[in-house]
């Protein structure tokens, strides 16, 4: 289940920013971009973070949204571009298979927000 093992990689990548951050602050939510290639199941991966941010205090109160990037492809022949659903690469135009794919190839976390609001009040008077 590979789920599981991009939950425990977002995890990882949430709790280094935190500690680039040199605060004590906790993850609030982290966005996270699943191009359409890597056929992640959305459920899944929530599943696996909900079971795997128990182990740790940064993420403990985390949530995770989930964003799917479509597959798009481009011919490099006639010049459509469109998205596909399946990853089926060639151009329905000119039946091409000299096709690029613009997007959809990538997962990566987009961005994090941290519960920083305690670690200020804690700063206070410090
Ligand atoms: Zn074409």
């Amino acid at each position: 289940m590979h789920e599981l093992t991009i939950a425990q990689n977002i995890i990882s990548i949430a709790e280094e920013e935190v500690a680039k951050q040199s605060d004590s602050g906790t993850v609030k939510k982290i966005f996270f971009k699943a191009g359409k290639m890597h056929a992640i199941i959305p459920e899944s991966l929530q599943f696996g973070f909900k079971v795997l941010k128990k182990e740790s205090k940064i993420v403990n109160n985390a949530t995770l949204e989930i964003d799917e990037i479509p597959l798009r492809i481009k011919c490099k022949k006639c010049g459509l571009e469109k998205n596909i659903d399946e990853p089926l690469f060639y151009c329905s135009k000119c039946n091409s298979f000299d096709i690029e794919i613009i997007s959809g190839m990538d997962m990566f976390v987009e961005s994090i927000e941290f519960e920083d609001e305690k670690c200020e009040e804690g700063e206070v008077g410090v």
